[in-house]
């Protein structure tokens, strides 16, 4: 018998493709990597290229839209690179690591923003020069480019469709091109560099990293073997048993070559971590100035619960990056804490697209809240940080949806007032929630009963070292790295000073 096909029935299911695209910012992004380096140099003259992407996947969370290694065997560069997450680009099913033999590497993760319009295969990085003989790759972001196009105009070899770390890549490959060895082209074009970058630079010889003046982003040196690797976080070299010997420092130069290990302060340095590093991006596994992560997340969560008590029967993190300080809210509180939204797994890490119906979907489909945990409960939820405010919102409704009685915002940063120009992703200063409205503003915004956030103070405690070492832009609006002309696009008010 045919099957009777019904015309009513529920709407059809509206996926947001944000899920499917791992993030967005929307159009009103400039281009801005988040990304992840990872590279090995084997004295002993072993293939590299596997552990090479092993590191990169310890580092999936840093850049999800493409990824990249080049190697070199001594006389040529080999390269594979593709939009998509790393356990299919590497995938043995289909790649072979044959075709990327030697004993130096490199790779890259990217997290692209404006390349959304292009597409997955636009930028991919290590850039490679095109004579082939040296590739480079960068974390971070040079927020105001006008000597990079200045230099290149001089020089009449200006692409107008390059993004930051093409043109870094540009001038270097200018000095290379008149016979300047890599790392003199990487020395003569640093001071056009003119905002945050780790980055990694590789020849037939040799392989070097380069971090800014400030060490913005963070980047560390181990050790295994005969090998030297250079990983954007400790976890990269935790996934391929490195020993971790140190950061490369602001300002500093390593070279790895037949020679060995060498370094070059190339420029006088003074650390300015990004905070936003513990607050969000980094991995939990990893350790950044010798702190770990997720322990400096859970003092987050302590200091946060002594700040900003809740009169509540649970505490609920957001998954994934606030369980840490849920734990730690628990802890300081002695409120029971159970997991009351689930998460997704598949669902990479997400920026909420603009546009109400798109935002509730994308939530929706990577978190639900259980109504058998929060249904009749007061929640104390815990989430890292509010950047518009949509998340936060929708947490909120699906919390109440689900029974929750009173819900509870506390937030394991402070208000973020400024936007981020170092490679992180906060948009515009017009769309960050707080930018716009007072705490008590913002709780009626996102709907909740009462909303806390850690405060500056709380959070230097938490991270336990001085608070000259970080970088606090968001917060404060101090720009380590001076963003040139793009100071135009924020507004300085100094009553969001440590509020
Ligand atoms: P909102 O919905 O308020 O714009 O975003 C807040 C959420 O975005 C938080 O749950 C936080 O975990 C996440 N988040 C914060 N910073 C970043 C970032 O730089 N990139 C991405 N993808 N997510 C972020
Ligand atoms: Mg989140």
């Amino acid at each position: 018998m045919p099957v009777e096909l019904s015309t009513s029935g529920p709407p059809p299911l509206e996926f947001s493709s944000n899920v499917f695209s791992q993030h967005d910012l929307g159009p009103e992004r400039d281009i801005a990597d988040k990304c992840a380096v990872f590279g090995i140099y084997d004295g002993g003259g072993a293939d590299v290229a596997e552990a090479t992407a092993m590191g990169l996947f310890a580092l999936q969370h840093r850049g999800q839209e493409s990824s990249g290694v080049t190697s070199s065997d001594g006389d040529t560069i080999f390269d594979h690179r593709r939009g998509g997450l790393v356990a299919q680009i590497y995938d043995e099913t289909v790649f072979d690591f044959a075709s990327l033999p030697g004993p130096i590497a490199l790779g890259h993760n990217r997290y692209g923003t404006s390349s959304r319009k292009l597409g997955p295969d636009a930028h991919i990085q290590p850039i490679i020069s095109g004579d082939r003989s040296f590739s480079l790759a960068h974390n971070g972001n040079i927020p105001d480019t006008t000597a990079l196009e200045t230099f290149l105009d001089s020089k009449g070899i200006r692409n107008p469709q390059d993004n930051d770390t093409e043109m870094m890549h540009a001038a270097v490959a200018y000095y290379v091109s008149r016979g300047a060895s890599l790392e003199d082209g990487l020395r003569e074009a640093a001071p056009l560099f003119t905002g945050a970058y780790s980055l990694l630079a590789m020849d037939n010889e040799r392989l070097i990293a380069l971090r800014d003046p400030k060490g913005i982003r963070p980047l560390s040196i181990g050790r295994y073997n005969g090998a030297y690797v250079f990983s954007s976080e400790t976890t990269g070299l935790d996934i391929i048993g490195a020993g971790n010997l140190r950061d490369v420092r602001p300002g500093e130069m390593v070279i790895v070559d037949q020679g060995g290990f060498r370094s070059e302060q190339i420029a006088p340095g003074e650390q300015r971590l990004d905070i936003f590093e513990y607050v969000y991006f980094a991995h939990p596994g990893s350790n950044l100035l010798e702190r770990n992560v997720s322990v400096v997340r859970g003092r987050f969560g302590e200091i946060l619960a002594q700040e900003h008590p809740a009169d509540a029967d649970l505490v609920v993190p957001v998954p994934l990056t606030a369980e840490p300080a849920a734990i730690g809210f628990h802890d300081a509180s002695g409120i029971p804490l159970k997991q009351g939204i689930v998460k997704n797994r598949y669902v990479g890490r997400t920026f909420i697209t603009p546009g109400e119906k798109q935002r509730s979907n994308a939530i929706n489909q990577k978190l639900h809240a259980i109504p058998e945990v929060v249904g009749g409960q007061r929640v104390v939820v815990v989430d890292d940080s509010i950047v518009r405010g949509a998340t936060s919102r929708n947490i909120v409704r699906m919390l109440r949806e689900a029974g929750a009685r009173e819900v509870h915002m506390r937030i394991t940063s402070p208000p973020i007032y400024y936007p981020d120009f170092y490679g992180i992703d906060t948009p515009r200063q017009e769309s960050l929630l707080a930018s716009k409205r007072s705490i008590e503003e913002m709780r009626q915004f996102i709907n909740a009963d009462s909303l806390g956030y850690l405060s500056l103070e709380g959070m230097m405690r938490a991270v336990g070292v001085p608070e000259g070492m970080l970088s606090t832009s968001s917060f404060t609006g101090e720009y380590p790295v001076d963003i040139g002309r793009r100071r135009e696009e924020v507004v300085f008010d100094p009553s969001w000073q440590r509020s």
